[in-house]
């Protein structure tokens, strides 16, 4: 069986179940292999593989069956979400990089094509591309370091799915530096010591991630520059990845710090607000796989994106729960909804930017009095400065309505409402304003 067939295949499904039917469940499996009568496919998710074993796996067997006769059965395994118990995670069948055993199991979602491209990540992302063509070793090591949950082992395992399928003879081999140490500590007791260096001597691309965790390893450090040393003097390509810079790892060793800089070292910055809304909208693509008929109301990821700023770990998070939650009770998901589901993650990851910051910044801002932006007067210079402080303390502090008109001198919920209502509309036809609102926000966010 070929894409080729799969493909018209398909084209016949799509007529016998129609249009909608097939868009929504059948256009996101990805046929894997054909095996032993058995065909595999990979669904983004647990429950649409599930649903389509239950509602369309006869007329997809007998489909296949026409063409295949000696095709039995069909196997649905999730290439995205959590790795389930049922289905096989993906990686686990493709044999290459783990053969030997010696490789971390490679997570299905880690691929380029699933890696958000901002500003923060962009220089890592493109170093990580380049790598992934498998073309002759212009860096080495490449050196990835950022804060936890910005993506290194993404864009690790991202170059190792995309040169597996590029450059499949090439013997690639991921794993955590723990398990570096793992393999290096049961070869001593073992008393394979041989073994384990020419396992690791033989491989075409290294990667080691959270390399951080050798610090103070006196003797896997050793063998692990003796592994690195006899990999670059053969023109092998090494990827590493750590949670800071080469240099500020304490406890290395100065050799070991300098081999590691004398490639090419690029960090990972912090998210910022237009990256994490592309990975929110992004996650909303994987998430309605799972739930076609869930609305989502405009706003919410943008309010997410602002609120959540710590890691892209806690934020998938917080979208998987949301959109879970929402099924469960039936309701599409606006902001009452997300308030109430993701409370404890909104209160731990407030920033803290209090009232009083946002009246002082708008106010030196805009060049008048804090006293004037509070006070009663009314005209425009002051007017329009205290509406937009008023709508930043909506967007990024989670005092209610009645709060922040309090603090602006004491004034009704209802004026704080046609306050930011004001700026929403200016925000729109006014460039100047929409630039402001940007430079404040990003000034309080720091
Ligand atoms: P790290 O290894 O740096 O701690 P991970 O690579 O494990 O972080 O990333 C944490 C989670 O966030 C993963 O699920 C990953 O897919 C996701 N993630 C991080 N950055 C991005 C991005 N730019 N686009 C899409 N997903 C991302
Ligand atoms: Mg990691």
């Amino acid at each position: 069986m070929t894409q080729e067939q799969w493909g018209q295949l398909k084209e016949r499904l799509q007529t016998k179940i129609g249009k909608n039917a097939f868009k929504t469940w059948i256009e996101p499996l990805v046929l894997h292999k054909l095996e032993d009568g058995v065909v595999t496919f990979h669904a983004p998710t647990q429950f649409l593989g599930n649903y389509v074993s239950q509602n369309y796996a006869d007329i997809i067997l007998s489909e296949f069956q026409n063409s295949s006769p000696d095709v039995r059965r069909l196997n649905f395994a999730v290439s995205a979400g959590r790795p389930s118990a049922v289905a096989q995670p993906v990686a686990e069948s493709k044999a290459p990089l783990n053969e030997s055993g010696q490789g971390s199991k490679l997570d299905s979602r880690f691929t380029f094509d699933n890696f958000v491209v901002g500003k923060p990540n962009e220089l890592a992302f493109a170093a990580a591309k380049r790598v992934a063509e498998g073309g002759p070793v212009t860096f080495n090591p490449l050196f990835l370091y950022g804060g936890v949950g910005l993506g290194k082992t993404h864009l690790m395992q991202a170059i190792a799915w995309e040169l597996q399928a590029g450059k499949p003879h090439l013997n690639v081999l991921y794993l955590s530096a723990e398990q570096f140490m793992y393999r290096f500590v049961q070869a001593l007791r073992d008393r394979k010591m041989m073994d384990f260096k020419s396992i690791f001597r033989s491989v075409d691309v290294l990667m080691v991630d959270d390399v951080q965790f050798i610090a103070g390893k006196d003797s896997t450090q050793e063998e692990f520059f003796h592994t690195f040393n006899a990999l670059v003097d053969q023109n092998k390509q090494i990827i590493i990845s750590a949670d800071r810079a080469p240099g500020e790892i304490k406890d290395l060793e100065d050799r070991v710090k300098s081999r590691l800089q004398c490639g090419l070292v690029v960090d990972l910055h912090p998210t910022d607000y237009e990256l994490r809304l592309g990975i929110l909208q992004s996650k909303v693509i994987q998430q309605k796989a799972t739930y076609p008929d869930l609305g989502i109301d405009d706003g919410v990821l943008e309010f997410l994106a602002h609120r959540i700023s710590t890691n892209v770990r806690v934020l998938e998070g917080a979208l998987t729960r949301l959109f879970a939650f929402a099924s469960l009770v039936g309701r599409h998901i606006d902001m009452d909804l997300t308030q109430d589901c993701l409370s404890d993650v909104l209160r731990a990851s407030d920033r803290k930017i209090t009232v009083e910051e946002i009246q002082r910044k708008v106010s030196d801002h805009y060049n008048i009095r804090l006293s004037d932006m509070i006070g009663p007067k009314r005209l425009r210079t002051y007017a329009r400065p205290r509406q937009v402080a008023m709508y930043l303390c909506k967007q990024l502090t989670s005092r209610s309505l009645p709060e922040i008109g309090r603090r602006f001198g004491g004034r009704d919920h209802t004026t704080v409402i046609h306050g930011v209502r004001r700026i929403e509309e200016l925000k729109q036809q006014d460039g100047q304003i929409a630039e402001d609102l940007e430079m404040l926000r990003r000034a309080l966010e720091e």
